[in-house]
């Protein structure tokens, strides 16, 4: 159901966009969705240590496997097995790059909550660079729904609210497959991504329909493989254990 209404809301915008303003000019709200709210459930995280065969990301001492975006070290602060967004030192991403993949990742919106909406804890796990999967806090914050957490933003709306208290750390377990493309640059499939929050299945092999886009539509653009990114969104979110296994 949830795919057909992202079809339909797709082609409505397609046709009141006609793709034709630049996209700087478009509206923000109008990719909005917020009349479908997930049903709010209480989960208990799965804090599932790395596997033999995992790549271990983050060590819980050090950075050494993330930069910022511009290649330089990432500034981040690591404390106590922990690193949290240092607001203004930008996103970083992993030095490694990655297609196929399952990935675990434990993350904490702060204990003293602070702004509303898409401005209360958020910071957001980008596929291959592109793809967001949001980190928000979403226990008792109002946005709309396909910005909340576990939300593809602004894309797919997570099937529960599984978010945990402000505070407490929860986990993502994500199985993604990434875009395949021609020679050419044409889609020949799509991205797809199944997410776990808290053991709790959010996004069942949704797929991806181009990368996240804050206002109009998704476009694929032909990419090869590519790190994974988290955003700094001025909110002192934070990670750790972070492993992944490619696929
Ligand atoms: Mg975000």
């Amino acid at each position: 159901m949830r795919n057909i209404l992202t079809v339909l809301l797709g082609a409505a915008a397609v046709s009141a966009f006609a793709q034709a303003q630049p996209r700087e000019s478009l509206d923000p709200k109008v990719t909005e969705v917020w009349d479908l709210k997930p049903k709010k459930i209480t989960a208990n995280p799965v804090f599932a240590e790395a596997p033999s065969d995992a790549i271990v990301l983050f060590n819980g001492k050090d950075l050494s496997e993330w930069t910022t975006l511009d290649g330089a070290a990432a500034a981040w602060e690591v404390k106590d097995g922990a690193f949290t967004v240092a607001k203004g030192k930008g996103d970083i991403k992993t030095k490694k790059t990655f297609g196929d993949f399952q990935l675990h990742i434990e993350w904490r919106s702060p204990a003293v909550v602070e702004g509303e909406g898409q401005g209360r804890g958020n910071s957001g796990i980008f596929l291959q660079e592109r793809y967001e999967l949001q980190v928000l806090d979403s226990y008792e914050s109002v946005t709309y729904s396909n910005g909340q957490a576990g939300s593809i933003y602004k894309q797919s709306i997570p099937l529960v609210n599984a978010t945990r208290k402000p505070g407490e750390w929860q986990a993502y377990d994500v199985v993604y497959t990434a875009p395949r493309f021609s020679d050419n640059g044409r889609v020949i499939a799509p991205a797809y991504i199944t997410v776990l929050h808290n053991g709790v299945v959010i996004q069942n092999h949704t797929q991806i329909n181009g990368p996240t886009e804050y206002k109009g539509l998704p476009v694929y653009v032909s990419h090869g493989k590519a790190s994974l990114k988290l955003q700094d969104h001025g909110n002192p979110v934070s990670f750790r254990n972070i492993w992944v296994r490619e696929l």
